[in-house]
């Protein structure tokens, strides 16, 4: 088998005030496993029959207690890493809402999550010094968009101007979004204030377009640019980036009623995840032909994917009963994307 492009990993949160005290699942490290061998991974128990356990194994996982400076320096940091000597890097946060993939993308400003600890981390290395006899400035940019039924907006831009941005290819087969903003920010702090108002914005577009943003898909891409001056004059350019998801809830869109509305919204996001599943898989299979195509999420992803991009895939979890239905769904996706 090829070696894993997207690392999957698994993420449960702890039960949150209020919630039933009815946990279903429980993370495993090393436990002995029923057929013999140790077993790493999440096991989902179900309250009404003890005998029935569904165990799905994880090399990377994340019990409710596990902090956010845990999870970035096991497997986040590696990647800032990777993306600062000039790869593309992509690390999504997919599971149901109120799972937990915004605290782990964004966090709190008590307790920050994977985005602004990458920022920090960015920063930190621009700061440090190069070899000696070498110069090197590195310039640093964001763009930020959402994608809603399959429309890419601009979270850069106020919403009244924010028109949809079509998706488009250029001559070499590069697959872009046409007229996305970029920013250049100069620090941690600067890219804090353009974040917070790209977030709010967020939002204020939920409001507008009468949906909560749970239900698109928010991609915040850092650019780094790093070009080192040699002893002799002589230049190189590094250009990394990140791609940072958090996807929209992966529930059973069925729910939704027969809001035609709702139900266009529900199949957007049903289709843009199963072709997310189908594209890790093929790419972690060394598959022949990625189906990128099949969705807006995946073509605007694909040179990020493609090539010699590395990715994470933070499976987060909910310990409640009542999401074990969700619970199952969000780990045989993982699975099925190894
Ligand atoms: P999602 O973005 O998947 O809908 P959220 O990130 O908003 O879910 O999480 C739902 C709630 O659970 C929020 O109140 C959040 O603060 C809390 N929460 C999620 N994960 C954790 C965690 N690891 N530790 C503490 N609280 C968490
Ligand atoms: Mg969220």
């Amino acid at each position: 088998m090829a070696t894993a492009k997207v690392k999957i990993a698994a993420r449960l949160r702890p039960r949150l005030p209020g919630e039933a005290q009815d946990d279903a699942v429980r993370v495993c490290h090393s436990e002995p496993a029923d057929a013999g061998g140790s077993f790493t991974g999440i096991a989902v128990t179900n309250p009404h029959d003890a005998s029935q356990v569904f165990r799905f194994p994880f090399t990377s996982c994340y019990d409710a207690d596990a902090t956010q400076a845990a999870i970035f320096e096991a497997d986040v940091r590696p990647l800032v890493d990777i993306a600062w000597g000039g790869v593309t890097v992509t690390i999504f946060a997919y599971g149901v809402t109120s799972s937990g993939k915004t605290h782990t993308m964004q966090g709190t400003p008590a307790d920050p999550g994977v985005i602004p600890r990458v920022v920090e981390a960015l920063f930190a290395k621009s700061a440090s010094p190069p070899l000696p006899g070498r110069t090197e400035r590195a310039e640093i940019a964001v763009s930020y968009i959402e994608i809603y039924k399959d429309e890419v907006y601009d979270l850069l831009v106020a919403r009244e101007n924010a028109p949809k941005l079509p998706v488009r290819e250029n001559g070499a087969g590069t697959v872009f979004v046409a007229g996305l903003t970029s920013a250049p920010i100069e620090s941690a702090e600067a890219f804090e204030r353009v974040y917070a108002t790209a977030t709010a914005r967020r939002s204020v577009g939920a409001t507008l377009l009468n949906r909560a943003s749970s239900r698109s898909h928010a991609i915040l891409t850092l650019t780094t640019r790093v070009t080192t001056t040699a002893g002799n004059g002589g230049q190189t350019v590094r250009e990394g980036k990140l791609n940072l998801v958090d996807l929209a809830g992966s529930e059973n869109n069925k729910l939704t009623g027969n809001d035609p509305s709702r139900m266009a919204e529900s199949s957007a996001i049903n289709k843009s995840l199963s072709v997310l599943g189908q594209v890790v898989h093929a790419l972690n299979t060394g598959a022949s032909r990625i189906p990128y195509r099949n969705s807006k999420l995946t073509r605007i992803l694909q040179d990020a994917l493609g090539g010699s991009s590395v990715g994470l895939l933070i499976c987060n979890l909910a310990p409640g009963a009542k999401f074990r239905g969700d619970t199952l769904n969000t780990l045989n996706f993982a699975v099925r994307t190894k």
